[in-house]
């Protein structure tokens, strides 16, 4: 699994540096962030839904049926989008509402 990272959209924020469980991301010298080690990545998905611009897409491998799909997520208010990208220009949208999938 692994994430890419689009350096044209990034705004150096460092919000997917802060927050990943493995310190993969680092900020380049014009403030751009990168993934240093995309191996180690184990797809938790919390650098794609604290980036402010959607600079970052997960690749959905065979493994998980995505056959080269990508995806990425955008915050509207309590609700989330999980938006799929596939391979031949679709897009799937998935729309969670956070309050609701927080509930115990
Ligand atoms: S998906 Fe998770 S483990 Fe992978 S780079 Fe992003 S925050 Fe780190
Ligand atoms: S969260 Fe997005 S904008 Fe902020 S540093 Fe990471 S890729 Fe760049």
């Amino acid at each position: 699994m692994s994430i890419e990272i689009n350096k044209q959209k990034c705004v150096g924020c460092g919000k997917c540096r802060d927050v990943c469980p493995g310190t993969l991301i680092a900020l380049d010298e014009n403030k751009r962030a990168y993934i240093k080690y995309p191996r180690d990545c184990w797809g938790c998905t919390s650098c794609l839904k604290e980036c402010p611009v959607q600079a970052i897409r997960f690749y959905l491998g065979a493994d998980m049926g995505g056959t080269g799909s990508r995806m990425h997520t955008l915050k509207r208010g309590e609700l989330l989008d999980w938006i799929i990208e596939f391979p031949d220009g679709g897009i799937t949208t998935v729309t969670v509402d956070t309050k609701e999938s927080n509930k115990y």
